[in-house]
């Protein structure tokens, strides 16, 4: 019997995923791209000698990853060199600072030097959000196309966490009475590039991952996952074409029967599967099929972000590879960025100097930089082209005066700057790089289906998806994607479980 054909549009994290975990179960899978390079939002930039992750720099959850490559019948450890990394995080509020660790008596010990008398919070904290994550876990691994998905044993058991109009901060009022300390557990909701003051209280499960768990480096950068999931893929005889935009998806009825290249050329398959960003998709290449460009308009999406990606001729050894700098206002800058219209003068920001750890990004006795300032997404317009240069000297003035790095623009050799427009440009609908908002409307049987809704063998994979943006949400929107197809092809596979032991303790 021939192979069922599969081909998928995209390929970031979501697409790759699916790609390698379907091509190991048997089906002959086509990857198509539109740029030069796979990756995505998770692809690499050069810059002369430099190398940037363009989006990623976090990995949580390595076991999501594990399985995703164990879904494909490979070890992640024989494709990446995954580094652990401790301390974490450096967080500063102007001159107070907290290193953070997923070492519980170590975290203790440094709350307490620097939020003396709090650390009783942090450890009830810890203590309470073992059950929530193992209760809420299971829910992100399951379909949510049928309203019956309301009745699993496993969403009922959660209804105590998501039924509730509580957000993030109303859970962490009951822990940690100091606003500064508070933030802490908070920054973590812009990893969805929302305000914690509206974030659904099940995203507490965030801060408690991260400082239970770990977060991990890629040698090499985050922008090593895809390649090593692409790796998988043409060792499993998958197809990865680049250079290859789809114009249109084909359709004969409510099924889809392939797509069209820009180019004209038509490629027939079994099942399309959709990992560009779910409302650029929506309204560009559903052949008529799709929404209004209004209609998605009136959903909820998540903030932008502005970028310095900087190489510099020195190193700055004493700043911390993840540096977390809160806005002396937090509370304004997130309304700002919520309101969809301020740009901040009084940003919050990412700093990493990942060279540090790394010395595989930049030439020897050099680093890179990589600045992320969560801003406004593209809804009401803002006027980038002329105002960047200044925002992005008021950025460096911010980073010269509150870090070590006095002299840092003296030491940029290469420089690239993103916008949300820049973002925008890239087929991301508004700007909103971490795309649709996960609120409660949003979320579940309320996101875009797996399976999209009124189709056959359409289905979708990504941060538009359920479970949600971020990297292992998006692996996991890949496993239940590739799952699907396999439970209508009659293909059996073995599912692969490293998290329930991991979650147990
Ligand atoms: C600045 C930034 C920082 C982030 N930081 C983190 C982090 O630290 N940790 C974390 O877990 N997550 C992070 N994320 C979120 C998320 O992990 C990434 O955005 C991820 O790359 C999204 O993956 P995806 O599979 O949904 O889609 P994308 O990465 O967006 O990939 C979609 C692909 O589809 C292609 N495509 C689009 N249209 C077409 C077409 N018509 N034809 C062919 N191909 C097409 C695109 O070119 C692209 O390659 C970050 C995101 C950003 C933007």
């Amino acid at each position: 019997m021939s192979k069922k054909r599969i081909v998928i549009v995209g390929s970031g994290p979501g697409g790759l995923a699916a790609g390698m975990i379907l091509a190991k179960r048997g089906f002959s899978v086509t990857i198509v791209e539109k740029d030069d390079k796979i990756g995505g939002r998770t692809s690499e930039i050069k810059l002369g000698d430099y190398s940037f992750d363009t989006g990623p720099t976090f990995l949580h959850q390595k076991f999501t990853l594990d399985e995703t490559f164990a879904e494909a019948g490979r070890n992640s450890s024989d494709y990446l060199d995954l580094v652990k990394l401790d301390p974490m995080t450096k967080l500063s509020w102007g001159d107070k600072t907290l290193e953070t660790t997923y070492d519980q008596k170590r975290m203790a010990e440094n709350i307490e030097a620097s939020f003396p008398g709090h650390s009783e919070g942090y450890e009830r904290f810890m203590k309470d959000h073992g059950e929530k994550l193992r209760r809420i876990y299971p829910v992100l691994q399951k379909p949510y196309h049928k309203l019956s998905a309301y009745c699993r044993s496993e969403l009922l058991k959660v209804f105590p966490y998501i039924a509730t109009n509580d957000t993030v901060v109303d859970v962490l009022d009951r822990y940690f009475p100091d606003d500064n300390l508070k933030l802490a557990f908070t920054f973590q909701s812009k990893y969805l590039g929302m305000s914690p003051w509206k974030c659904p209280a099940l995203f507490t499960i965030l801060s408690y991952t991260e400082y239970k768990y770990g977060i991990y480096h890629t040698t090499g950068g985050l922008c090593k996952i895809p390649e090593a999931m692409a790796k998988v893929f043409a060792e499993e005889g998958g197809e990865l074409r680049l250079s290859t935009p789809v114009d249109q998806i084909l359709f004969s009825g409510k099924s889809a029967t392939g797509v069209k290249l820009t180019s004209g050329e038509e490629i027939k398959a079994d099942h399309v599967i959709m990992n560009a960003d779910y409302a650029n998709a929506m309204h560009t290449v559903m052949n008529g099929f799709g929404k209004s460009k209004k209609k998605l308009e009136g959903k909820k999406y998540s903030c932008s972000t502005f970028m310095l990606y900087l190489g510099l001729d020195t190193l700055y050894e004493e700043e911390p590879h993840h540096h977390i700098m809160f806005a002396d206002n937090y509370s304004k800058n997130i309304d700002e960025i919520s309101g969809e219209k301020q740009v901040s003068d009084d940003m919050s920001m990412y700093i990493r100097n990942s060279s540090i750890t790394d010395k595989t990004v930049a030439p020897e006795g050099h680093s890179q930089l990589y600045i992320l300032v969560p801003t406004i997404n593209c809804r009401h317009g803002h006027d980038w082209e002329t105002t960047k240069a200044e925002y992005r000297n008021k950025i460096l003035d911010r980073i010269e005066q509150r870090t070590s790095m006095k002299d840092l623009r003296s030491h940029i050799v290469e420089e690239k700057v993103y916008t949300p427009d820049t973002w925008r440009d890239s087929g991301i609908f508004m700007g909103a790089t971490f795309n649709l908002a996960h609120t409660i409307d949003q979320m579940l049987y309320f996101r875009p289906h797996n399976k999209l809704k009124g189709f056959q063998n359409l289905f979708l994979v990504g941060g538009g998806t359920h479970p949600g943006s971020g990297l292992p949400t998006i692996l996991e929107s890949a496993r239940i994607s590739s799952n699907l197809i396999c439970e209508e092809e009659n293909v059996v596979s073995e599912s692969v479980d490293l998290a329930t032991s991991i979650l147990a303790n």
